[in-house]
């Protein structure tokens, strides 16, 4: 049915190539783009080993997606139906001027960073919203697990539990472990920056921000553990109280483990979590990419880890009885299942399929309208129905307050 062009090679899109091919009914011809082709490759070659039955077509490119004229070259030259961007967040505008200039929709996970500030908004992708609208085209936002599937649990909470959410706590437990001192388990250059920067969360129609893992409590994951769970910014807050303005305040909670902290504390000490770039034998390093160069890349977890994810929103409000009421939606993965399947960590995993899922329903045309939208914005049901179809199932547990 559609020709699509992935762009990143990465744990996550490794995930989304396979996922695409095992759905071959949707994803007939995939391309497989990236700075280093060898690792598209390398995926390229694992489809036809892991789904030796799927006719969908898989080529591979390389491509530099910080060079607008050479990414709309390439698009131009494949005709792809849309662009799933799971490269980094750096490359969201430049790819997203790529799809304008080639009349191609649009669909990332992470939304726009600039290198050289550890800032992250919707604000710079929000502005594309006309210039999408115009050309008839489709850019879907934020569409992993978190942001993703959460921005869609949080719909599904209003379109069926509530009239009115007003506390949202969104909660992310990895209890897993991959046997490593210290590593990340998405890109390290993101995902610590992520964790460094202050926390934040919404309040009474305003941010509160809190110093770095400042704030904490014992979380109970269903399924998995207690775990204690620190309050960080998370992007799909911005968007979530902007859609559901009845929240009174939004939080998002992950767990780190006692030997993670250490080790971030020591690097961030020592200077080795600064993006401002430092003279090293005449040449300019950046100390945090300098991190990353010699910290396992996330893909290389994903064979010994053992354990499982658990990401889940819970809600409070009025319920449709009129009511109060708290609910929480949720899902759980386990690490060696999806190494089992696809090769990949159960990050990687939670994030690549629901990117497979947005694509798909904006190819069926289910979540198909011009401009720029967040996952929030669309209807839940068939987004929920896929996730249990292609290996997120997802559970609900009423009436029990697992956050304070
Ligand atoms: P990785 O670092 O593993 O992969 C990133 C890929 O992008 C690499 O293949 C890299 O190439 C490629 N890339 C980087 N720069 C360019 C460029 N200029 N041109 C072309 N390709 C480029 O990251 P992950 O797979 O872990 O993460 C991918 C995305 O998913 C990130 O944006 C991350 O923030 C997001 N994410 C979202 C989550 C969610 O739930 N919403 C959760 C986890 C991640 P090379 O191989 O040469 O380095």
């Amino acid at each position: 049915m559609s020709r699509v062009m992935i762009i990143g090679a990465g744990g996550v899109g490794n995930v989304v190539a396979k996922k695409c091919a095992q759905n071959d009914e949707v994803f007939t011809e995939i391309m497989i783009a990236s700075r280093t082709k060898a690792k598209c490759d390398k995926i390229a070659e694992e489809i036809k080993v892991t789904f030796p039955r799927s006719r969908t077509v898989v080529t591979t490119a390389q491509v530099d997606a910080d060079d607008v004229p050479q990414l709309a070259a390439l698009i131009r030259e494949y005709a792809p139906a849309m662009v799933i961007n799971v490269a980094l967040p750096y490359q969201d505008l430049t790819i997203m001027d790529a799809c304008l200039e080639t009349g191609v929709h649009y669909l990332d996970t992470a939304n726009y960073e600039p290198r050289d500030v550890a800032k992250f908004e919707y604000s710079w992708q929000w502005a594309y919203q006309d210039r999408f609208r115009e050309a008839g085209l489709m850019a879907l936002l934020g569409c992993g697990f978190d942001p993703g599937a959460t921005n869609v649990f949080t719909a599904h909470h209003a379109k069926h539990h509530f009239q009115e959410i007003q506390y949202l706590d969104i909660v992310d437990c990895n209890n897993g472990n991959h046997g490593k001192a210290f590593a990340t388990n998405f890109n390290p250059e993101i995902n610590i920056r992520e964790i460094t920067a202050n926390g934040r969360y919404w309040e009474n129609g305003d941010w509160v921000e809190t110093q770095p893992l400042e704030i904490s409590q014992d979380i109970y994951y269903p399924k998995v553990q207690t775990r204690k769970s620190f309050v960080l910014y998370h992007e799909e807050l911005e968007s979530l109280v902007k859609n559901f303005p009845t929240i009174r305040r939004a939080r998002f909670w992950m767990t780190f483990g006692e030997a993670y902290i250490k080790h971030l504390s020591v690097l961030e000490a020592v200077g080795m979590t600064s993006i401002e770039p430092i003279d090293f034998r005449g040449q300019k390093v950046i100390p945090l990419e300098f991190l990353k160069a010699v910290l396992p890349a996330p893909e290389s977890l994903a064979e010994n880890y053992t354990g499982q994810t658990c990401i889940g929103v819970q809600a409070k409000g009025i319920g449709k009885d009129g009511r109060e009421k708290v609910h929480f939606v949720y899902n759980v993965c386990d690490h060696a299942e999806t190494y089992r399947e696809v090769q990949a960590q159960a990050v990687s995993y939670t994030t690549g399929v629901p990117a497979m899922i947005g694509a798909m329903l904006m190819l069926r045309g289910d979540w198909m309208k011009p401009g720029v939208y967040n996952v929030e914005e669309f209807d839940p049901d068939p987004f929920v129905a896929a996730m249990n179809r292609w290996g997120l199932p997802v559970d609900e547990l009423a009436g029990i307050e697992l956050v304070k």
